[in-house]
Order: structure tokens, then C-alpha cells, then sequence
């Protein structure tokens, strides 16, 4: 008698499927079935998958709406000018500059030797850079690293792009 190449398959879902496993070895097809039976049906994985993505991206997006409000607060709040530069560019250079001074804030004044008068300082050389290219660039940078970045970044646009200062 020949093994079976039909197999009806209760899926995890619920759903029943029949499928053929005439492409398998005989000897291959009840343990595929068996496997088959333990998942749901392809078209609730799909279902499901597209569901995660979807709220995932639901998530991405709330919370990067999130960052750009408080990154817009922040920046009125403590006068950090508007940036430059091509218009996508824009909101994200805000969230970056937004992120590194709250980790650098964090790191040389809340948990360093900083006290608010150095941080003064920080924050004027940083209300110099305007460029949100330059920003979205340090977007990967460490708190503590800041003064040095924003040093360098002076340096090279006292040679070109704001000869006046
Ligand atoms: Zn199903």
C-alpha cells in the first residue's frame, strides 16, 4: 500500500487544510505533517506577521513623534536656534542634537565634575552649530564626547562656512 500524498491538516488556528505532500518522500510526510499541524495555517501567519510589522511601525512612529516634541520643547526652552539644511534632515537633526545634549548633560554635569557654568559654555558652542547634517553625523557620539566634537566642528567652519565669527 502506498503512503498517502493527501493529508488534511488541523492547524494550530483552528483552520483545516488539505495538502499535497506528493513533493515529499514518503517516508518524510507524516513527520512534515505533524509539523504542519503544530503552526498555524499560512494565511493567519501571514495575518499575524503583518499585524506585528504594522504595530511595530505604529510604535517606531509614536515614539519618534514623541522624541520630536520633547527634542521642540527643549530646544525653545533653553533657546537652541532652529537648524539648517535639506527639509528631511531637519526633524531628525533636531532629535539627534536633542538626544546627545541630554546624554551629555547627563554625563558631564549630572554624574561629572561639570558645574552649570561649564555647561554654559557647552551649550552656546553648540547653539553655533546649525547644521542638522552635522548633528544627525554625531548621532552616535557619547555625551562625553560633545565638547570635543563641538570644538572640532568650530574650527572647521571658522574656515568656511561662517567667516565672520
Ligand atoms: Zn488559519
Amino acid at each position: 500500500m502506498a503512503v498517502r500524498t493527501h493529508w488534511n491538516i488541523t492547524h494550530a488556528c483552528g483552520h483545516e487544510i488539505a495538502r499535497d505532500l506528493s513533493g515529499r518522500p514518503a517516508d518524510r510526510r507524516a513527520g512534515f505533517a505533524r509539523w504542519l499541524a503544530e503552526r498555524d495555517c499560512t494565511d493567519c501567519w501571514k495575518a499575524e506577521r503583518g499585524a506585528d510589522t504594522e504595530s511595530k511601525e505604529q510604535w517606531l512612529a509614536a515614539r519618534r513623534a514623541e522624541e520630536q516634541r520633547a527634542a521642540a520643547e527643549w530646544a525653545e526652552r533653553f533657546d537652541m536656534p532652529p537648524l539648517e539644511g535639506p527639509e528631511r534632515a531637519l526633524d531628525w537633526g533636531e532629535r539627534s542634537r536633542h538626544r546627545l545634549m541630554t546624554s551629555a548633560h547627563t554625563a558631564l554635569v549630572v554624574e561629572g565634575t561639570w558645574h552649570e557654568a561649564d555647561w554654559a559654555e557647552l551649550e552656546e558652542k553648540a547653539r553655533s552649530i546649525t547644521r542638522a547634517g552635522w548633528w544627525i553625523d554625531q548621532r552616535d557620539s557619547e555625551g562625553a564626547d560633545l565638547l570635543e566634537l563641538l570644538e572640532a566642528a568650530g574650527e572647521t567652519d571658522r574656515g568656511t562656512e561662517n567667516p565672520f565669527r
